[in-house]
């Protein structure tokens, strides 16, 4: 439900979101211009080929204009004259038309073949029909001549006028139907040369009427002539109008021809145009596309730089400035307060707020931070505990209470005996009696290896576990130095589901860090301990000496007074122990006295006092206990040490000690230093009386209770 706005989104949410729109924008882009340039390059080309058939087509269509220019000219020069030589360039011209049009085009130039085929035949008939007219004209002009050879001079002149006028009309009418390229001129012209024959015949009619019988014949030949050319003529401007009708047919298919040509290259123009024009349009369109690819690329390229500021390197910056703040106040005031109030404030509103990685680490900084001003509180806390025992119960509750870790045992490797170790906390305690002694602390695995032993990971891993069919283990080892001085177990019942053993999981690597931060200050309080004894213990029989005595006395002098009590003081010696020395060795005296300084601290309470006084001398300080109860006590402690074989190496030995006995009351005048005196001088005097014996101070005299009246 967090992630609903991409305010809440995490960095990595953000960045793949960027991720994902940058890559689909970029692959778009690259896919549309990918379209867009292929479209252009095919527009390109085709804009190429058309202008390269443009080329072509215009110059096809250049050369085909010539050509059909030419065959005109050609059918003109043809027309008029009727040379051979303009047919064959006609002929000429069609097969390379033929070559350079359309199948279409070759069907009307096959018509238009035929047309001059005809238009050849026809010529032929004209060229017939004139050399008629000619031959014709020419008989006319002679039978004139024969004619005029019989006729008088009148005569003459008028067959002149009116044959050779006729023949003049002819020959310009001729001259005129030749020139003529309208069929309605030339068929007026067929009208005017008709008349002009029909005209000839009736006058040659009339004249012949008016001539001799001679005369008549000529003038008979000259009508049969003017007739046979009336018809020749007639047939040849017949044939010349039909000429000129195909002729115009043969030009108008021509000029069709040119205009084709012509509207073709005009209509290949247009297409190149329009292509032209659509590729421009393409690259404009292209160009405002690439154009506005660019400013928006410009925009994201900013909006991802000013988010990437906004919201990543400026809170980041101020993240960073806190941690550091942090971590000087961690590293400086180390013990003191952990965090200034204020930054803890700071982070928690940071963790609560931001859900991207920054509100994580802010987080995570923020449980650490707590995390260690609880462990720098339980530290200081401890540091101010006096005894060992306190730690451990400071520490039992932590596990108890906070961690939620119900069952555990602390053990403890013993002061006195290195090898051994011993349960120092129990919890519950009911497990207390069920639990190991280790009287050779190697036997547990955790202490020997210096390891985590867990149950969880090999079942059965410590023989010496007596739970193992009931509750599963962890092993924690208190490492302090290398050494291993102690052992933290950890109980748990078996078969836990799968979340229960994730809590524990994190409940022990937590009791880990507790375990870490107290055994710093446990191992002060060994050490404190240790220097303690090294200056109030006797290091050969671990009894206090004369210093511990200084140091107590006065307390214990007050308790008694305090309890209008008394002070039983023995002062013991033992007997003849230069003897012992000098015949067994020095090693030999320091075993017995060992051996005789147990016996004198085991036969007295714990609250009494055995102090070593001197080389083989005693002294013990009994509080609440009047003369005759120190007497009872001197007696059992020489009864013990004569019974007592001392065993060493190489023989047995039995020694005596004597016991000088005094009272220190509250209610005496001397001072403890004084009843001393009297206990030594008790001594001294049990010594004289022969040793082995016990000797009570009475009101400053001394009395003796020896035992065996040795002198
Ligand atoms: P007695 O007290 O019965 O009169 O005879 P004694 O032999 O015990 O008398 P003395 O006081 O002359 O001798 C005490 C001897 O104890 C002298 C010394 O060699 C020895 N001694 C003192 N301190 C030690 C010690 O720490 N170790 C050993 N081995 N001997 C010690
Ligand atoms: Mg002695
Ligand atoms: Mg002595």
């Amino acid at each position: 439900m967090r992630l609903h706005s991409p305010q809440n989104w995490s960095f990595h949410q953000q960045l793949r979101t960027i991720i994902f729109v940058a890559s689909f924008a970029i692959i778009s882009c690259v896919l549309f211009g990918a379209w867009r340039l292929q479209q252009f390059s095919s527009s390109q080309m085709e804009i190429q080929q058309s202008s390269i058939s443009l080329q072509q087509n215009l110059h096809l269509n250049f050369e085909k204009t010539q050509i059909v220019n030419e065959i005109r000219t050609q059918l003109r020069l043809y027309l008029q004259s009727g040379r051979e030589d303009s047919l064959h360039l006609i002929h000429q011209g069609c097969d390379n038309l033929r070559r350079k049009i359309s199948t279409d085009d070759q069907k009307v130039l096959g018509q238009f073949l035929v047309v001059i085929d005809e238009l050849e035949a026809r010529m032929q008939t004209v060229d017939e029909h004139t050399k008629k007219v000619f031959g014709y004209e020419k008989s006319l002009v002679h039978t004139t001549g024969q004619l005029m050879n019989i006729s008088s001079k009148d005569e003459i002149s008028t067959i002149r006028s009116l044959v050779i006028g006729t023949c003049l009309e002819h020959h310009q009418l001729y001259v005129a139907a030749i020139l003529a390229q309208q069929v309605e001129v030339l068929t007026r012209i067929q009208q005017d040369a008709m008349n002009i024959f029909d005209a000839l015949d009736v006058k040659l009619n009339d004249l012949g009427k008016e001539f001799t019988p001679d005369q008549q014949v000529f003038v008979e030949k000259l009508i049969s002539i003017n007739f046979s050319l009336k018809e020749t003529v007639q047939t040849l401007l017949a044939s010349r109008i039909i000429n000129l009708e195909k002729q115009n047919d043969i030009v108008s298919v021509l000029e069709k021809m040119s205009a084709d040509i012509a509207q073709d290259s005009l209509n290949k123009n247009n297409d190149a145009s329009v292509l032209i024009d659509t590729s421009l349009t393409v690259s404009r369109y292209n160009l405002l596309i690439l154009s506005a690819g660019l400013v928006g690329s410009a925009i994201m390229f900013f909006i991802i730089a000013f988010f990437l500021n906004q919201r990543m390197i400026v809170p980041l910056g101020k993240f960073i400035e806190l941690l550091r703040r942090i971590t000087r106040i961690l590293a400086g005031l180390r013990g003191q307060q952990v965090a200034e109030d204020e930054d803890i404030l700071q982070l928690e509103q940071m963790a609560k707020t931001r859900t991207d990685e920054i509100g994580s680490a802010a987080d995570a900084v923020r449980m650490l931070v707590s995390r260690l001003r609880e462990l720098s509180l339980f530290r200081q806390t401890i540091e101010a505990d006096e005894r060992t025992e306190d730690i451990y119960a400071r520490l039992a509750q932590i596990f108890e209470h906070k961690l939620g870790l119900e069952r555990f045992v602390i053990l403890e490797q013993s002061e006195k005996d290195l090898a051994s170790m011993a349960p120092v906390y129990c919890s519950p305690p009911e497990l207390a009696p069920e639990l190991p002694e280790f009287a050779v602390a190697g036997h547990c695995r955790a202490k020997r290896t210096g390891l985590v032993i867990t149950s969880f990971e090999t079942p059965f891993i410590c023989k010496e576990y007596p739970f193992a069919d009931l509750m599963d283990h962890v092993c924690i080892p208190m490492i302090v130095g290398g050494h291993v001085i102690g052992v933290v177990q950890f109980l748990f019942p078996l078969f836990m589901p799968k979340n229960k053993q994730l809590e524990k999981n994190m409940a022990i690597e937590e009791a880990r860090y507790y375990i870490a931060e107290a055994l710093p200050v446990l191992q002060t309080r060994h050490l404190t301990k240790k220097l303690e004894d090294m200056a109030t213990k006797d290091p050969l029989t671990g009894l206090y000496n004369r210093r511990y005595l200084d140091s107590v006395i006065e307390q214990m002098i007050a308790g008694v007074v305090r309890r209008k009590s008394t002070i039983g003081i023995l002062m013991c010696d033992i007997d003849h122990f230069k003897r012992v020395n000098d015949l067994f060795g020095h090693e030999t005296g320091d075993f017995v006295l060992i051996q005789l300084a147990r016996i004198c601290q085991d036969c007295v309470r714990d609250a009494d006092l055995v102090i070593r006084f001197g080389g083989e001398e005693f002294l013990i300080l009994l509080p609440d206990c009047d003369e005759s109860c120190a007497a009872v006590l001197a007696e059992r402690i020489r009864i013990t040490v004569e019974a007592h074989k001392v065993h060493t190496p190489s023989r047995t030995l039995q020694q005596t000690i004597s016991i000088g006995v005094a009272e220190f009351s509250h209610a005496t005048s001397k001072t403890i230093w004084e009843i001393i005196k009297l206990a030594d001088i008790a001594l001294y005097q049990a010594k004289n009386n022969g040793r082995n014996q016990i000797l009570v101070c009475q009101d400053n005299t001394v009395s003796t209770e020896n035992g065996n009246g040795d002198a």
